[in-house]
């Protein structure tokens, strides 16, 4: 595998040719244009496995030679069975003696275990649940195993090794080995193989988008490419993974650039608001703004009074009182003439925004529709026509919002609630909605962002921050627990729920695919039923419809539910004052602001409430970073000690931090926040040289392939 881009590497395109002759297909050249066509036309010989690697949701070579390996496992320590080491990863030549396979028996799984040998001893491979192993293997084969080792008694015994033929080399065995995100019914050996034929023949179009000079200190990306899927050492990673970083956070950058550049000559409607009719509002509210409300609704008037767009995001905790300041916001707005919507990502949020904010701006004499996607065509009709009239004021609801029967008759303000849900492509449909004037923005976030990270990861955004919350919030107790304490915390829950209040169980994120959190959250639901046989148990997943999902959301901020497994997917903005005890399993594996989010979702009502973090992890950092959310309830502070302590090598990336989806860079990692500047950088030179970037179509197809796919139907 890879033999013919290595030869190409090393010989010119000609000698490839010849080699492909030789093989008697002659496959069609790719061409760098050909990496960004259907796969199935530029690639007909994957055959079968095409279908595979629209499973992945990779569609064109582009998208598989960026689809990454989230971890690697390094096989490269290639032993005599007589030399291997207990509890690492080792690889041996070795001959099959026995095979048999035993069937699983009570809460035994079923297992395959062969007998081993080389010249130099013997030992096992173990291989557990129906993995169908003796079907690919027989007494008498030639293989290389790859595994970790464990010693079992006196033997040595590969565990759930990976195995192939001795004969040839393999991307499974006796090297650097990708592990990839899987979806169910899709192998990790296949995925390898299918990667391994496509970058084969497509690395050579790989034309690099970087000139020489931009480039200083970085990988071809062509290298870099290979490497980060099939390292030869594990010491050429990084350096092949910072190539790609870059270039996602240059493809970032120059979103935003662009965004920037097209915005620079639009004009927004100035809104300005007199002392009087403000103070009016804010009496209109049922308690007095804090001092951080109060200087963010003075930053927000003073744009809104300005004909250059707002662009701003107001960043606070969970509670902080982020919707009171966008409420204040719409009610100016509306006041001054003009209409306002507010986005939310789900019904169940939008719902929320829209019953909290409608006795609000009623009483001011602003009028609030609601709009999802779920309601009758008819009314959706109606609405429709209202806002078109202008005879609606403000309108609240899903992406449903931005839909193609919506029009505003002066829209003068959006408003985005947890923006990063949001893609680029979705807040520039909402502010194509306004004729020829462009809408203000006001962005609602609570993932405290620490400012160098907003600045590179929003661009030109103006900040907002809510640093102090409201008084009268409960403290929430955060404690920290072992598993062995689960027994004790479900009678805690059990307590709970006799005294009427309800709990949120949280099942952690399974880096391998969103499919296995699913089911994880359905197992911990069903053992939970088992011991808590009096208690109403209800779940959520993101693998749920959004249907199915929302009615358990309803069941439980209807009190019907006592205890919610879930997964993150409760992560934003809920509000369910009733539930005061939070639990969250395997905490290590969370970000830090994301354990901070969670907790929020609880203390918000009149209840003493509980957050308890359980982790096994015992290595120091984790639990250094448990003891950091245990002790503060500063949002802020968390985000930056989390950055502190994450440093480089956090494999999660940014996929549980709330911020965009980046697949290579990390914006917890140092190095990879100063290549963000640099990016940022030539960015603004590109764009303010070439604006469409016509000039550079490698770049702008690298830029495509990186970009996250806008979120659809909602936003799990
Ligand atoms: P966020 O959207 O930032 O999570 P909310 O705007 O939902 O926070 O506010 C949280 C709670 O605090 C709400 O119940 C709200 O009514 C209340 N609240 C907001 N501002 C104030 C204030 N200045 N004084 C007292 N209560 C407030
Ligand atoms: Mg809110």
């Amino acid at each position: 595998m890879l033999a013919r881009y290595d030869r190409a590497m090393q010989s010119g395109p000609r000698r490839s040719a010849t080699a492909a002759r030789r093989t008697g297909i002659p496959p069609r050249a790719v061409t760098s244009e050909r990496l960004d066509q259907p796969i199935r036309d530029v690639l007909p010989e994957l055959g079968g496995g095409l279908a595979t690697l629209v499973r992945l949701g990779i569609h064109t070579p582009r998208q598989a030679l960026l689809y990454l390996p989230f971890r690697y496992d390094d096989f490269s320590d290639l032993r005599p069975l007589s030399d291997l080491n207990p509890g690492h990863k080792q690889s041996a030549r070795v001959r099959v003696e026995d095979i048999r396979s035993e069937p699983g028996f009570g809460r035994r799984p079923p297992r395959t275990i062969a007998q081993l040998s080389d010249a130099s001893g013997s030992a096992e491979a173990i291989w557990f649940g129906r993995r169908f192993i003796e079907r690919r293997l027989r007494a008498g084969d030639e293989i290389v195993v790859s595994g970790k080792v464990a010693a079992q008694g006196w033997r040595m015994q590969f565990a759930n090794p990976e195995f192939s033929p001795a004969t040839r080399e393999s991307v499974h065995t006796a090297r650097v080995v990708p592990v990839y995100r899987l979806v169910s019914g899709v192998t990790l050996r296949r995925v390898r193989e299918l990667l391994a034929r496509v970058l084969d023949r497509c690395l050579p179009a790989v034309v690099d988008p970087l000139r020489p000079g931009e480039r200083v200190g970085l990988v071809d990306l062509a290298l870099a490419i290979r490497t980060a899927h099939f390292p030869d050492d594990m010491e050429d990673l990084q350096p092949a993974l910072d190539r790609l970083a870059f270039d996602e956070l240059l493809g970032l950058q120059l979103t935003l650039a662009q965004a920037a550049a097209a915005r620079s000559h639009r004009r927004a409607p100035p809104i300005a608001v007199s002392v009087q009719t403000l103070a009016e509002i804010l009496d209109a509210l049922p308690f007095r703004l804090t001092a951080d409300q109060s200087r963010s609704v003075a930053e927000v008037t003073a744009d809104l009074a300005g004909d250059e767009p707002m662009r701003r995001l107001l960043q606070g905790d969970v509670g902080s009182g982020k919707t009171a300041v966008a409420a204040v916001a719409l009610a100016v707005v509306c006041r001054g003439g003009w209409q306002g919507a507010l986005m939310a990502p789900t019904e169940i949020l939008a719902r929320q925004h829209h019953d909290g904010l409608a006795p609000l701006l009623e009483a001011l004499g602003v009028r609030a529709e609601f709009l999802a996607g779920s309601l009758p065509a008819a009314d959706k009709r109606r609405i429709q026509r209202r806002l078109g009239r202008g005879e609606a004021d403000v309108v609240v609801g899903t992406h449903a919002v931005i839909s193609a029967g919506v029009t505003f008759q002066r829209l003068g303000l959006a408003v985005v609630d947890e923006q990063h849900r949001f893609g680029v492509a979705q807040r520039a449909a909402l502010q194509a909605k306004a004729a020829d004037l462009e809408p203000h923005m006001l962005a609602l976030t609570a993932t405290p962002i620490p400012r160098t990270l907003a600045l590179t990861v929003y661009g030109d955004l103006t900040i907002s921050t809510l640093r102090h919350s409201p008084p009268g919030r409960q403290p929430i107790r955060t404690e920290l627990r072992d598993r062995s304490a689960l027994p004790r915390i479900e009678s805690f829950i059990a307590d709970e729920a006799v005294a009427g209040r309800q709990t949120f169980v949280v099942v952690p994120l399974i880096a391998e695919s969103d499919a296995l959190t699913a089911a994880s959250a359905e197992a911990e639901a069903e053992r939970l039923r088992t011991a808590l046989p009096d208690l109403t148990i209800d779940l959520v997943h993101g693998q749920q419809p959004a249907t199915t999902r929302e009615a358990a959301m309803q069941r439980f901020s209807g009190g019907v539910t006592d205890v919610l497994v879930a997964t993150t997917v409760i992560e934003v903005g809920i509000d369910i004052p009733n539930a005061a005890v939070i639990v969250i399993e395997d905490a290590d594996r969370f970000g830090l602001a994301q354990l901070h989010q969670l907790r929020g979702r609880v203390g918000r009502g009149p209840h003493r409430s509980f957050c308890i973090l359980v982790s096994d992890a015992a290595d120091d950092v984790a639990r250094r970073r448990l003891e950091v959310v245990r002790g503060s309830s500063d949002g802020f502070a968390i985000a930056e000690a989390d950055l502190e302590l994450r440093g480089a090598g956090n494999v999660l990336g940014t996929r549980q931090s709330g911020l965009p989806p980046l697949r290579v860079a990390s914006l917890f990692d140092p190095r990879h926040l100063e290549l963000a500047g640099r990016a940022r950088t030539l960015a603004r030179s590109l764009v303010a040289a070439d604006p469409t970037l016509t000039g550079r179509a490698e770049l702008v197809r690298e830029q495509r392939a990186f970009a996250p796919p806008d979120p659809t139907g909602d936003a799990a």
